[in-house]
């Protein structure tokens, strides 16, 4: 249930219904919007005593409609939050008119290769770097990644570049650690359901890119998103890497590129297209990324290695740097073609 507040509501009159709402034992969450609060009921209203509290607070001072949301997601829903939601991170506005890019090499693997792979994809207009320090590999006997000597090497790099960092962050009490040396945490696929984790981050203020689950539907995939924002969190970006694939002969995973209309007619958090962890093949990552900003994504989370050849981690789909300066310049044009040049 949603509680619009009128554009010129008072604080006492916010107060009140906060009050009231939690007198009846249910949880209030004051989020406060551009022009008028709103107020949401983050806890389970039962069925018998839905009217009678829609009538009694819509009655209270200050109150301009009280809507109930049919979605099991209530705050990452667009009943909630009709405007699309914009995350700025340092200046990078992503979920705004401009198509945002990131991208960088999967791991990193040392201060060279992070700092020229940041260079390369800078000189071609991307705005974030990415860069794993903790990576989720299938095997345990592959590179790990290089933990917090990763994640210094992000801050040092990214200082030195001026770009915005995003880096994953896989366990609960990385948290504050990875934050520290990181503008945008990365939630990964594998820990899309990782409840603990999402609590964690939730509690944080901090910019997050939440991965679609490889087998996750929709709905589960915005349900983690409500972790998040019920924690108070609304610095929230999704991203869709591809699900689980009918056939892996050609392609890692298959990228469910309708997951962006339908998102964003759901909710109001920016979607995101992570083509390289998608198709898995640094052939097919192009045409997956025009796609993606034709198709309205609001970003792109591209791989981009400085030397694909010897990478320690997701080398095969790894763009080199030639590559992605010349697609950048073909989603300049894409870009441009539906408005979010
Ligand atoms: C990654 O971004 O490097 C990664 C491991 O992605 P995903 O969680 O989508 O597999
Ligand atoms: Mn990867």
């Amino acid at each position: 249930m949603i509680i619009a507040m009128k554009a010129g509501a008072t604080a006492a009159e916010i107060q009140g219904v906060m009050d009231r709402v939690a007198a009846l034992g249910l949880r209030a969450l004051n989020m406060p919007g551009g022009e008028r609060t709103a107020i949401g009921i983050a806890s389970a209203i039962p069925p018998e005593m839905r009217e009678s509290l829609t009538e009694a607070l819509a009655a209270l001072p200050g109150v301009a409609h009280v809507t109930q949301v049919s979605r099991a997601y209530k705050l990452a829903s667009r009943e909630f939050h009709p405007a699309d939601t914009v995350v700025d991170v340092r200046g990078v506005r992503i979920g705004g008119r401009a198509v945002v890019t990131m991208a960088g090499p999967c791991a990193i693997e040392s201060r060279e290769q992070l700092l020229a792979a940041a260079q390369a994809v800078k000189a071609a207009g991307a705005q974030v770097l990415r860069g794993g320090a903790f990576k989720p590999r299938t095997s345990p006997y592959t590179f790990q990644g290089l933990g917090l000597e990763g994640l210094k090497l992000l801050k040092e790099v990214g200082e030195a570049t001026g770009m915005v960092t995003l880096t994953e962050v896989m366990d609960q009490h990385d948290v504050e650690v990875v934050m520290a040396h990181a503008d945008l945490l990365q939630i990964g696929a594998r820990n899309m359901q990782n409840f603990p984790l999402l609590v964690a981050v939730g509690k944080t203020r901090h910019p997050v890119v939440l991965k679609r689950g490889p087998s996750a539907t929709i709905d589960e995939w915005l349900l983690s998103a409500e972790y998040l924002l019920s924690h108070g969190n609304n610095q929230v970006i999704l991203c869709e890497r591809g699900v689980h694939p009918l056939d892996r002969t050609y392609t890692r995973n298959t990228l469910d590129l309708s997951a962006v209309p339908v998102v964003k007619g759901l909710s109001h958090l920016p979607v995101v297209i992570d083509p390289s962890h998608a198709v898995g093949t640094w052939r097919y990552v192009a045409a997956m990324s025009r796609a993606a900003v034709a198709a309205g994504a609001d970003g792109l989370l591209i791989e981009v290695h400085p030397c694909p050849k010897e990478a320690l981690c997701d080398g095969p789909q790894a763009l080199e740097p030639d590559s992605f300066a010349s697609l950048m310049a073909d989603l300049r044009r894409v870009a441009a073609a539906v408005g979010r040049g």
